[in-house]
């Protein structure tokens, strides 16, 4: 019979586990054991992976392993994708392997992406956790990063929520560099640079008249 130690012994070890010692610790003074906050992260001496703090309740620790590179590539205001060597497909969000049928989950490379996108779709939050109550209402679009064969996620600042458009050009901002933390809330998406609104139509006046109580809600917050 098998014991214990020798089926330890046997388990296959794919990698040396990471050493890391450049950490950054940002947890604010007034985080309280109740709530959410990133509150720090560490980049391995290789420079290969990344974990990320966050405290929700109790500290968890996100281990971005094979991706860390895109989150790294947040703090140096790039956007990271990934592409097929292969059939050539790009991903943000990056995928580790093609999902192209015919590539046979072939291992992708990075690629580092245009700070263009385009609204693929979006909606218009009228309510929020806590943090963003006095910022509503807030617009989420799904983003295609161009060249990207799928969308992301992201707050679009600097429009009227009833004057954004399907297929509406994008460009990425990143917030400035010491405010950075690793995360997809360092990069927003605003309207490409000369983009003009089209004129009111019914469906536009709609939504500005939905939004309305919104707005005179958020002035009553202190
Ligand atoms: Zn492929």
């Amino acid at each position: 019979m098998m014991s214990e130690s020798v089926v330890f012994n046997n388990k296959k070890k794919f990698a040396e586990g990471p050493n890391f010692t450049e950490k950054k610790s940002y947890r604010p003074e007034t985080v309280k054991e109740s709530g959410l906050a990133f509150v720090g992260h560490e980049i391995s001496d290789d420079g290969k992976v990344m974990n990320q703090l966050l405290h929700y309740d109790q500290l968890y620790t996100i281990r971005h392993g094979w991706n860390s590179r895109f989150f790294k590539g947040l703090l140096e205001g790039k956007i990271l994708g990934t592409q097929c060597p292969k059939c050539g497909d790009k991903w943000i969000p990056v995928r580790t392997h093609c999902w192209n049928l015919d590539c046979n989950l072939e291992k992708t490379e990075w690629i580092e992406m245009p700070l263009k996108a385009k609204v693929h779709t979006w909606t218009i939050a009228g309510w929020s956790g806590r943090s963003s109550l006095r910022r509503l209402p807030i617009i989420l679009v799904y983003g295609i990063v161009e060249g990207s064969k799928v969308a992301i996620a992201n707050e679009l600042q600097g429009i009227n929520p009833w004057d954004v458009d399907f297929g509406m050009p994008l460009k990425i901002v990143f917030k400035p560099k010491e405010k950075r933390i690793g995360a997809v809330t360092d990069f927003h998406f605003e309207p490409e640079d000369g983009w003009k609104p089209s004129q009111m139509n019914k469906e536009k006046e709609r939504i500005k008249k939905l939004i309305q109580p919104v707005y005179e809600w958020v002035k009553t917050l202190r």
